[in-house]
Parts: C-alpha cells; structure tokens; sequence
C-alpha cells in the first residue's frame, strides 16, 4: 500500500500533540520523498518513514541556577538524539525562550537530512533550554551553562553525542559547557564543537555557516550562468550567520542593504560594507546590543517591529529563525525581482511561501541544504580533534567550498525537474533521506 501524505501526517499528529514546528518540518520531507518509496519499495516494506520520525531518544530534564541577586531560578534542559544510523548525534544547542519539545525535534530532524547531505559521517541530533540569554551577565550564563551541562554531559561524547551553537549559544557558551564537561570527566575531548582555536576549535567554523549559504547560492547561480557580483541582497538577523554571509557577498562583489533583530530591521542602500560590518560584530558579539543603534549611528532606516522582506532584492538570504517568511513576503520579494532564495536559518520560509518559490521557478536552496556548511565544518573541526592536529584556513575554506558544491550537486541529481528547472527542495530532501535509510536498513530493524 502506498503513502498518503495525509494519512502519514495524521498519525504523526496525533502521536506529537502540539508540536507544530515538528509536524510542519516532517509533512514537508515526507511529501518530497513519496513518490521517490514509491519507485524503490523496500524504504516502505522497511518502514523507514515509521522510524525516522521517531526520535531514538529524548532526555528532558531541570536546569536549576541561581541568578545574580541570589534567587533560584529553574530552566528546562532538553536533548533529542533523532537518528545515528550514519554517525553519532551531531547538531547545535539552542537557548532562547522560545525553546520547546516541537521545535528541537523539528530541528532535529532536519538535522538528519542535513548532515547526510554534508557527505561526512554524523547522525542527527539537537538540544537546547528556554533559558534566555539576552540580558543577562555573564556569571548567569556561566552558572546555567555549568548546571546544563552537569546533566547533559552524562548523555554526550565525542563517539555519541557531539552539541554545538544555534540560536543563543556562542563561543561564551561553548566555553563555559566545555570547561564544565571537563572537569565532570576528567576528559579532553572534541565533545562539543564550536570551540575557541585555542583549545581544539577549528578555522572557519564561525564563519561557516554565512559562507557556506552564500556558496550554495553561488552554485545556484552558476548553474544558470550567473554570479553574485553586483547582486543587491537582503539579509535578515544579526547574529553568527547573518554576519558572515554579509562579509562573503561583500567578498564576491555583492552588496547587502539589511540586517534585523526580533525588534526591527534597519536598511542602508549604499550597503554594509566591511567597516560597518566591524561595528556590527561588536555591537553584536561584544555590546550584546540592538540592530536600531546601527541607524542612529549611520544615519539610515530603522524599521521598528518589521522585516525586511519589503526591500527589493535579487538574492534573500533569511537568516535570523524559523517561519521568518510567509506566503505574502513571498510573493513581495518576488514581485520585487527577488529571484534567488538561500537560507540560513533553519526552517525560516513557511510552507505557503515555499509553495511561492515552486511556483515561480526561482532558485531556492532550502536551509538542510544551503546552511549546512556550519555543520560541516563542524564535523571538520571532529576529524582534527582526533587527528590531534588543526588544519589552515585555506585547507579548510577549501573543504567547505568542496562539500557546498557536492551539497549542491546532489540536489541537482535527485531535484532535477527538467533540462532547465531544478527543485532544490525536492532534491535535498531525498538526497538527504536516501544515505540515512540505506544505512538504517543494513543495520536491521534500528
Ligand atoms: N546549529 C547549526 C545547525 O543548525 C550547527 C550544528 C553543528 O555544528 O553541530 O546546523
């Protein structure tokens, strides 16, 4: 008996009350792989859809801290180890408010897919709290992070579990969760990734994910014969990823026009070049300020409460969080002359404005796609941990841009619609299935 999306569907909701984030992430695999079962029968017979969906384990638990005034203050702590059929667990924490069972398994899951289209071994995973980061000292975080990881660090290990960044989570973060996993272990290991160079980060890896988005556009458009030099781009967020994928169009003769945060967005025509980007680091990294500063002090646009998708473009690069752009922003960036789509965040086009994209053929590279490069130079930094040894900047630059044109390559094999028109959607989607449910198959009923 063949797939029925909805039938597939409603079993899944009704087996995960409430978490919309994880069905809307599901229904979407689910619908590009169908019809790819339908042609290779033994995913079905092997109930491969079955088990994916299902997490192969999730540890929730209390994060107890105190705050600055001596108060106690109690968080939830969370880890969904989705799938190892390829590796072990790989995938960021995040820390934000909005942090809850749904929307980590929803990452998590496109964990899975994105890391089997890396081409490097790592399974799936991802975790995180609803402890917010924003506003508070740095002694707090170290104090949650050091609880957080107390009782994590049970669950991980450098051949198990291996966190890293999301939303929230940073170098600060990392550190302090590392030197915590440390002392509990009595281990110095590649247990987290993400690390300062100093103690066994990789090169790149803070620049990877904006360099990695921006390459897969440029694989994107170089299929077309077209390039990123002299493309007006809009950017949204602030953080790790928007910052870097800013440096790289600048590099290749792009210009970037807007940057956001959850308070509003700012546009600056003549674009954010590298001494405005400098600012924003800091601002960012070291002042832990508002995007609106950067108006006041360039004299330009602040949009309070909005986002950018207003701002005529030729390349959008989505890159502050999920469901950032609905139907009707993609239909304005698109009646704009919007034409290609790259994302950075996870998840950040609903399915009404992916729907847009289909339908007006334009180039869409999908976040398990287009900003996998943070992970895979993630999985880069665990090969030099147990090698022992660092890699140059060139070396690993070098790797990255590799793995961004296999990512790209792949979609194109399993996406191609016809002689001019790819479906990166559909392409990364079984591209990514097909590695995890051969692996999942031969390693019998898992
Ligand atoms: N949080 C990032 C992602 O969504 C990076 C994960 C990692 O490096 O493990 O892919």
């Amino acid at each position: 008996m063949a797939y029925v999306l909805d039938d597939f569907m409603a079993k899944v909701i009704a087996k995960n009350p409430g978490e919309v984030e994880f069905h809307q992430a599901v229904s979407e695999v689910v619908e590009s792989v169908i019809p790819f079962i339908e042609e290779n029968p033994k995913y079905e017979h092997g109930k491969i859809l079955e088990r994916m969906v299902e997490p192969e384990r999730v540890i929730m638990f209390r994060v107890p801290w105190l705050d600055d005034k001596g108060n106690i203050q109690v968080n939830r702590g969370f880890r969904i180890e989705m799938n190892s059929a390829i590796g072990p667990y790989k995938g960021g924490l995040r820390f934000h408010p909005t942090v809850n069972l749904g929307i980590l398994k929803f990452l998590a899951f496109e964990q899975v897919f994105k890391n089997s289209l890396t081409t490097l071994p790592m399974g799936g995973g991802k975790g995180g709290s609803d402890f917010d980061p924003k506003g508070k000292s740095d002694n707090e975080v170290m104090r949650f992070c050091q609880s957080f990881m107390t009782e994590l660090s049970r669950h991980i290990g450098p051949n198990t579990d291996v966190p890293a960044g999301d939303i929230g989570v940073g170098g600060r973060e990392i550190g302090f969760l590392f030197g915590q996993y440390k002392r509990l272990r009595n281990e110095f290991t590649g247990v987290l990734t993400g690390k300062d160079l100093n103690w066994g980060g990789s090169l790149i890896r803070p620049e990877a994910t904006g360099y990695g988005c921006v390459y897969f556009a440029q694989n994107m458009l170089k299929d077309k014969g077209d390039s990123i030099k002299g493309k007006v781009c809009t950017v949204s967020g602030s953080g790790n990823v928007a910052q870097y994928t800013v440096e790289k169009v600048n590099e290749l003769g792009g210009k970037v026009v807007t940057l956001s945060d959850s308070s509003g967005y700012i546009y600056d025509p003549d674009g954010i070049d590298a001494e405005k980007l400098a600012y924003v680091m800091h601002l960012k990294n070291v002042k832990r300020g508002r995007i609106k500063e950067y108006a006041d002090k360039y004299g330009v646009e602040y949009h309070e409460g909005q986002r950018p998708w207003g701002v005529k473009c030729d390349i959008a690069f989505p890159s502050a969080t999920q469901n950032e752009i609905d139907e009707s922003d993609a239909e304005t960036l698109i009646s704009n002359g919007c034409f290609v789509v790259s994302e950075g965040a996870n998840m950040p086009s609903t399915p009404a404005a992916i729907e847009v994209y289909l339908k007006n053929k334009i180039l869409y590279g999908p976040a398990k796609a287009a900003n996998a490069g943070g992970v895979a130079v993630s999985g880069l930094e665990m090969s030099q941990n147990s090698m022992r040894l660092s890699w140059t900047r060139e070396e690993v630059d070098q790797k990255l841009q590799q793995i961004m044109k296999d990512i790209h390559d792949t979609c194109v094999k399993y996406g191609r619609e016809s002689e001019d028109y790819v479906n990166y959607m559909a392409g990364a989607n079984i591209g990514g299935f097909v590695k995890v449910a051969d692996s999942m198959l031969a390693q019998g009923l898992v």
